[in-house]
């Protein structure tokens, strides 16, 4: 059951724009604290919206893999939550991570500018933490083990190395949901809707 809980859920915000992928078990938590709504995302009834009340009813009526059981009753995994208190935007919401970091630079070296595997790869804080570098968006690149090895704890003026582009927080990538083997085995039908959106289809649903 850990992994089904373990699946991600697109979260939208109250103007439906896709701002974050959240686990199962932390969809659940927003739904049953009136948080989120649960969007239906089979093509009868896509869209529809439902609490948790709603959400358990539509559960019992159907199985298949994205249903979790407990002792007394079942859910369905929702595929995509909706926050209508969420009025962020997207850019936002876009975690601080290694991983994240790889994803906007590109697996490239922001130093020799070389894309590489991602085993090759370090974090590099632009301005050195002893010198009061944060570990930021704005501060930290994507840097190969040799450039960052060469850089050293230098600054970028020291060492004559400055990255490619200047860092900065991602906007929301929808490729973050297909271009990273983990998050695009759980990559959802539904959330095309969204990640590529089509006009037509989201004023139609509303
Ligand atoms: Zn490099």
């Amino acid at each position: 059951m850990a992994d089904v809980l373990d699946r991600q859920v697109l979260v939208l915000n109250r103007l439906w724009q896709p701002v974050n992928l959240c686990t199962a078990r932390r969809a659940f938590s927003l739904l049953f604290l009136g948080h989120a709504q649960a969007v239906h995302t089979d093509p009868d009834r896509l869209f529809e919206t439902h609490d948790a009340h709603s959400w358990l009813r539509i559960s019992h009526q159907h199985d298949g893999p994205d249903i979790v059981h407990t002792v007394s009753t079942r859910f369905r995994i929702p595929a995509i939550i909706v926050v209508p208190r969420f009025d962020r935007l997207p850019r936002q919401e876009v975690k601080f991570s290694r991983q994240n970091v790889f994803e906007r630079d590109n697996f490239t070296c922001q130093y020799c500018a070389v894309r590489f595997e991602i085993r090759q790869l370090n974090l590099d804080h632009v301005i050195p933490r002893h010198k009061g570098g944060k570990t930021t968006w704005e501060n930290v690149v994507c840097s190969c083990v040799r450039c960052n090895t060469r850089k050293a704890n230098k600054l970028p003026s020291e060492a004559n190395m400055h990255p490619i582009r200047e860092p900065k927080p991602p906007r929301w990538r929808p490729l973050l949901a297909t271009s990273n083997p983990t998050v695009s085995q759980s990559y959802h039908e539904s959330w095309r809707h969204f990640i590529e959106p089509n006009p037509a289809q989201v004023v139609l649903s509303r």
